[in-house]
């Protein structure tokens, strides 16, 4: 007879994104078909890599077992099964217990797990899932890049009316696109970070705002537009939106007033660095702690928000957006600018009271990282440790997608 903590996904919160398979180094111990991704007992070793890239939180689930679930039990779940008590296990001692607990906790401390900013409120998750969403109504969609340009991004209002959706800065939400795929299954959710601040919107209101890029037909797969993106940008006041979530419990804002946040994005990366940004204009400037941003777009008519930016103070923002798509000579990248604010970046890199955040488009991390070592370079500073103590303190979080 076996028992064990058996390694496990939320098939209801499970995105699909292939990202943990991509991170385990054991081949065959996460695999998937069509319905849903699964953790192979036989071969997980509880390195815990796949625990911290899972954007939802899918894949840190955990259930005492005396007999494992197999592949194909675990691929007909629409939901994870009840935990079961140690107590309820038939010839179960409180040794074993006490065993499969400690083999858990000791995986769980060499994880590299990224804690959240010491100072951060306790998020709420996974209160609304695929099987029983939240129904969010429009009450908003504007397009916040130039018309006419490549790029169409979205401001758009979700608003809950009576139903419960807490969410602090830097979490995300699921939309759920209507209709089903060529299996006649719903479609898998997909994922966008909260651009407003946790009271809303509208200060005060049950409302929330998404900073939605439309994946157009041929940009970057020329045999298929994106789904959710487009029914996303498509949207009308008035409609209404099937959500799940709210997610994620370590990419969050520090509620420190002293805390230095330096924001680092392209794109729709922005997002969160909005609702942090509006977050500390609303509370008004009341501590000693900076807000930097380092935003990258291909021109300022494609870089979200570049209106309402304009319009902050240096004293709220100190911003630095980039352009790499501008004349011929000019183009830079967000990891070129940072160069250029070295001896202020090596300045926080230095001090306790600063996190760093990084968000948009994946690869971005590679320059960012490259740039934070020459910084350390040029300041006789020690990236690698630095970067350790960043992580293990929960004051360094990349979320690319
Ligand atoms: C944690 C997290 C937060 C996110 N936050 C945001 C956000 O705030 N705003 C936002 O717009 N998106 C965000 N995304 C991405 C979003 O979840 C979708 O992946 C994106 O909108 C594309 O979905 P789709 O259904 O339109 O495209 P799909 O139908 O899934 O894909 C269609 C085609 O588009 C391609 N594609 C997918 N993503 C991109 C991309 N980014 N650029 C170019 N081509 C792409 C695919 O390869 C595919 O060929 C986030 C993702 C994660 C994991
Ligand atoms: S804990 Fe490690 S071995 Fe197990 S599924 Fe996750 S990454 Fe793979
Ligand atoms: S949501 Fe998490 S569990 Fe699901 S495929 Fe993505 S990384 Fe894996």
């Amino acid at each position: 007879m076996v028992f064990m903590r058996q390694h496990l996904i939320d098939p209801e919160v499970c995105i699909r994104c292939n990202t943990c398979e991509e991170n385990c180094p054991i081949e065959g111990a996460i695999e998937h078909n069509d319905d849903n991704y699964v953790v192979n007992a036989a071969l997980c070793e509880y390195c815990m890599n796949c625990i911290a890239p899972c954007p939802t939180g899918a894949i840190n689930n955990w259930r005492n077992v005396r007999q494992p679930y197999s592949l194909e039990q675990q691929y007909l779940w629409d939901e994870l099964p009840a935990s079961i008590e140690w107590a309820d296990t038939e010839g179960t001692t409180e040794a074993l217990e006490e065993e499969a607990n400690q083999i858990l906790d000791v995986a769980h401390q060499g994880s590299g797990v990224v804690p959240a900013p010491a100072t951060a409120a306790r998020p709420q998750i996974n209160l609304w899932s695929q099987g029983s969403p939240a129904k969010a109504i429009v009450a908003g969609n504007y397009r916040i890049t130039e018309a006419g340009t490549e790029s169409d991004v979205r401001h758009i209002i979700l608003d809950f009316g009576s139903q419960s959706f807490p969410v602090l800065e830097g979490q995300s939400l699921g939309v759920i696109p209507p209709g089903v795929d060529d299996n006649g299954k719903p479609h898998a959710v997909r994922l966008y970070s909260i651009s407003s601040p946790r009271d809303g919107e509208r200060p005060n209101y049950n409302n929330l705002s998404l900073t939605v890029k439309r994946i157009a037909y041929g940009e970057h797969d020329e045999t298929k537009k994106g789904l959710a993106s487009n029914y996303m940008c498509d949207l009308q006041k008035g409609d209404e939106v099937e959500i799940t979530g709210p997610f994620g419990s370590t990419f969050l804002m520090p509620n420190d007033a002293a805390a230095h946040i330096v924001m680092l994005c392209t794109g729709t990366g922005v997002a969160p660095f909005r609702a942090m940004t509006e977050r500390r204009r609303r509370m008004g400037i009341v501590g000693s702690g900076k807000t930097m941003l380092f935003f990258g777009a291909r021109s300022a008519s494609e870089l979200p928000y570049f209106g309402p930016l304009q319009k902050l103070s240096g004293e709220l923002l100190d911003q630095e957006l980039v352009y790499s798509r501008v004349g011929a000579g000019t183009k830079e990248y967000v990891q070129d600018r940072m160069l250029k604010r070295a001896s202020d970046l090596a300045e926080l890199l230095e001090d306790e009271d600063s996190h760093f955040f990084v968000c948009g488009l994946k690869g971005m991390e590679t320059g960012v990282e490259n740039s934070f070592k020459q910084i350390c370079l040029e300041h006789n500073m020690d990236w690698d440790k630095i970067r350790t103590t960043l992580l293990a303190e929960g004051r360094y979080h990349i979320e690319t997608y």
